[in-house]
C-alpha cells in the first residue's frame, strides 16, 4: 500500500501569512476593494505570482508581495485571510504549525500593529476550532525598515505572548542589510525572554548566519542553506559555526521549492538539506510561501523523498525535529510528538508493512 504523504502528521515552522494566499481570495477581496489585479482569473493570477517568484533572486521572488498585502489592509480581510490560512494547513496535514507576517505592513489604512494582530489572530483562533490544530503566530520585521519599526514590533509581538504569538523574525533582503542593525529590537526581545528567528543563510552567506545567532541571539534559522559554505575545520566537513549549531541543536527551518526560486540553490539535486539530516542537524522543513512557490508541506516532503530517497523513518524524524524546535511550551511540544507524530507514524507502518 502507497504512504499518503498527505496524512501524515506534519510541523511547519517557517510559513508567511502574505505568501500563502488563495488566488481565488485575492480576486475576492480585491474586487470588492476596487483593488486592480494582474489577472481576475484565479488559475492565471496564481500562475503570475508563481512567475514572478521563479526567477532565481530574492529581491523579485518579494515583488509579488506587494499584490498580496494590498488586500490585507482591513480587519475583515486579516481574519478572512488568517482563517483560510490555517484551513489549507489542516488540508495538507499539518498538525501544528506558526504563522508568520509584519504587522507593519497592513497599516496602509491607519491599522497600528495591535489591530492587525487583533485580526489575524481572530483568523487563526477561529480557525484552529474549526479544524482542531494548533496555530501559533511570529511577528517579523524586515531587514531594510528603520530599527525603531523593528523594536515596536517586538514589543507588540511580546505584549501578545499569553494570546498565541510565540516568536520574533527579521525577514526580507538580507544583501546590504545585516540583521545586527536590529539589535535594539533584539536586545528587549532577549530581555523579555523571547523566541527570535531570523532569515539567514539564504541570498547571503555565512556572516549572516553568524550574526543572527552570536549578535541577535537568534534560537533558530530560516534556510541557513548556505551553511554548507562553512568548511574552516580541516577533516571535519563544517566549520566552528557548524559545529555550534549542530551541538546547540538549533533549529533550520529549511525551503526546498523557495531556495530553487529565489536562488540560493541553482538545483534541488544540490540542497544540503540531505547533507545537513544526515550529519544530526536539527533540521525540518516548510513552504516558506504557499503561493508565491505554489507548493504545501506535502509536496516538499514529497520532493525530498524523490530528490534524496528519504524514507518514512526520515520524515518522522524532520517532524519531530521541527516540533522539538517549535516555540510553543515545552510541554505542548512534547504532547504533540507522543500523541500524534509517534502514533500517526506507527499507524502508516503497521498500514505498509
Ligand atoms: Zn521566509
Amino acid at each position: 500500500m502507497a504512504i499518503s504523504i498527505n496524512d501524515l502528521p506534519k510541523v511547519q515552522l517557517h510559513d508567511h501569512l502574505d505568501g500563502g494566499l488563495r488566488p481565488s481570495t485575492i480576486i475576492e477581496l480585491a474586487m470588492e476593494r476596487g483593488i486592480e489585479l494582474p489577472s481576475s482569473d484565479a488559475d492565471q493570477l496564481g500562475k503570475w505570482f508563481f512567475r514572478g517568484a521563479d526567477q532565481g533572486s530574492l529581491p523579485r521572488y518579494l515583488e509579488g508581495f506587494a499584490v498580496t498585502t494590498s488586500v490585507m489592509q482591513d480587519q475583515d480581510a486579516l481574519v478572512r485571510i488568517a482563517k483560510e490560512h490555517v484551513e489549507s494547513l489542516a488540508a495538507d496535514g499539518v498538525i501544528y504549525g506558526e504563522v508568520r507576517f509584519a504587522p507593519v505592513l497592513h497599516n496602509e489604512q491607519g491599522l497600528d500593529p495591535e489591530a492587525v494582530l487583533e485580526a489575524v489572530l481572530e483568523g487563526i483562533t477561529s480557525g484552529c476550532a474549526d479544524t482542531g490544530i494548533d496555530v501559533r503566530i511570529i511577528v517579523c520585521s524586515l531587514r531594510h525598515m528603520d530599527p525603531d519599526v523593528s523594536l515596536r514590533s517586538a514589543e507588540a509581538a511580546v505584549t501578545f505572548r499569553d494570546r498565541g504569538v510565540v516568536g520574533f523574525d527579521l525577514a526580507g533582503d538580507e544583501s546590504g542589510h545585516p540583521p545586527a542593525h536590529h539589535n535594539d529590537a533584539f536586545q528587549f526581545l532577549r530581555r523579555s525572554n523571547f523566541n527570535i528567528t531570523i532569515h539567514a543563510g539564504e541570498a547571503f552567506g555565512l556572516s549572516s548566519i553568524w550574526q543572527a545567532i552570536q549578535h541577535c541571539g537568534a534560537h533558530r534559522i530560516g534556510h541557513a542553506t548556505r551553511l554548507v559554505e562553512d568548511d574552516t575545520v580541516p577533516g571535519a566537513h563544517r566549520g566552528t559555526l557548524g559545529e555550534y549549531i549542530l551541538d546547540h541543536r538549533i533549529p533550520l527551518e529549511m525551503c526546498l521549492s523557495s531556495n530553487l526560486h529565489t536562488g540560493a540553490v541553482s538545483a534541488l539535486e544540490d540542497h544540503p538539506f540531505p547533507r545537513y539530516l544526515r550529519e544530526g542537524y536539527r533540521v525540518g522543513l516548510n513552504v516558506d510561501n504557499m503561493l508565491m512557490s505554489a507548493t504545501t508541506l506535502t509536496r516538499e516532503w514529497q520532493l525530498a523523498m524523490d530528490l534524496f530517497g528519504l524514507g518514512l523513518d526520515d520524515l518522522e524524524r524532520i517532524a519531530v525535529n521541527s516540533m522539538k524546535g517549535a516555540f510553543c511550551e515545552h510541554s505542548t511540544s512534547r504532547e504533540v510528538i507522543q500523541k500524534q507524530i509517534l502514533p500517526g507514524f506507527r499507524t502508516v507502518r503497521d498500514l505498509t508493512s
